[in-house]
């Protein structure tokens, strides 16, 4: 039997309206500030894609563009004044950055209370000691999918593959948080169909086109597909969706799966830091 199709689109257009009644309550309106170094054309479009989201839900929004040539030292004075900014409750810095920039040191820059993607070691402290806070965006739209489902993550066997901080590491822990058996694969893991076969949930991050098949996963699975992969003009996942759709109990389509709670959760994490 063909697995059940987890939408996206339709649960983050759930949660928009649940952010909408929120809103009712606060008495000011939630900002969040993007920057962009560069004009990566992805980039450009999941930024658009943002402030569209935050336009449905009536944040204010704004986007400061960078040169691809500035300095790390600049690019931290601009965190630095976000930081300050009484208007602006979230800040987003839009990864990747120019090879001459260390992501890390910019992500410390930001404040943990406007650090609305929770990158910074506080942030990811909090969820390694399982500590209430806001988290990674990507792991936490994944884990609103797979509670979608209804079926229980205790107990559960989990597989991430992908060990990366703004994926696969933290929607590991977020897994094990919720008491599952966590098993992280990567680039160096040996027989890595025999370890994703055992997985009743399968989280694939790892950036490499219809890379898991169907004889890698459990038959009734639930498969999480993060990859976003152009080919041939195309975007397609780190899941061959045609055929392990017919293996898997549940699954998220590309597009239309993690993408859509991905910009949920930034908007549910724009308002809880604004509530604070
Ligand atoms: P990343 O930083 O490049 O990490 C990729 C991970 O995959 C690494 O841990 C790597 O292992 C592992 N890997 C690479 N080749 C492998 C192989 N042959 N076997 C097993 N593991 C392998 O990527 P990322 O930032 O986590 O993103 C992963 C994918 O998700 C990308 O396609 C990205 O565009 C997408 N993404 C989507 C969203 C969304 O909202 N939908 C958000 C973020 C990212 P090593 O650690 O050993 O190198």
């Amino acid at each position: 039997m063909s697995a059940e199709i987890l939408n996206g689109t339709r649960l983050a257009q759930r949660i928009r309206s649940q952010i909408r009644k929120k809103l009712k309550k606060l008495k000011f309106t939630p900002g969040l500030a993007v920057i962009q170094v560069g004009d990566d054309p992805a980039s450009t479009i999941y930024i658009k894609h943002k402030q569209r989201d935050c336009e449905k839900v009536h944040f204010h929004s704004e986007v400061h563009r960078l040169s691809s040539e500035i300095t790390q030292q600049t690019l931290i004075q601009k965190v630095v004044e976000l930081n300050t900014r009484e208007d602006v409750h979230g800040i987003l810095v839009q990864m990747p950055l120019p090879d001459t920039i260390d992501e890390q040191v910019v992500i410390d820059a930001i404040v943990p209370d406007k650090d609305v993607d929770g990158l910074t070691p506080f942030n990811l402290g909090n969820l390694f000691i399982n500590r209430e806070g806001v988290t990674p965006c990507t792991p936490t739209g994944i884990i609103k999918l797979i509670e979608f489902t209804e079926e229980p993550i205790e107990g559960k066997q989990a597989v991430c593959v992908g060990r990366s901080h703004l994926v696969g590491k933290p929607v590991g822990v977020m897994l094990l948080n919720r008491n599952a058996t966590v098993t992280y694969c990567h680039s160096r893991t040996k027989n890595l169909a025999e370890v994703t076969k055992e997985a009743d949930i399968l989280v694939a991050a790892i950036g490499k086109p219809e890379f898991i098949t169907a004889d890698m996963v459990k038959p009734g699975a639930t498969v999480i597909d993060v990859g976003i992969n152009s080919v041939d003009n195309r975007l397609v996942g780190d899941v061959k969706f045609d055929e392990v759709k017919e293996v898997a109990g549940f699954i998220t389509p590309v597009p239309g799966g993690v993408g859509p709670l991905t910009r949920a959760m930034l908007l549910e994490n724009t308002l809880k830091l604004a509530s604070r």
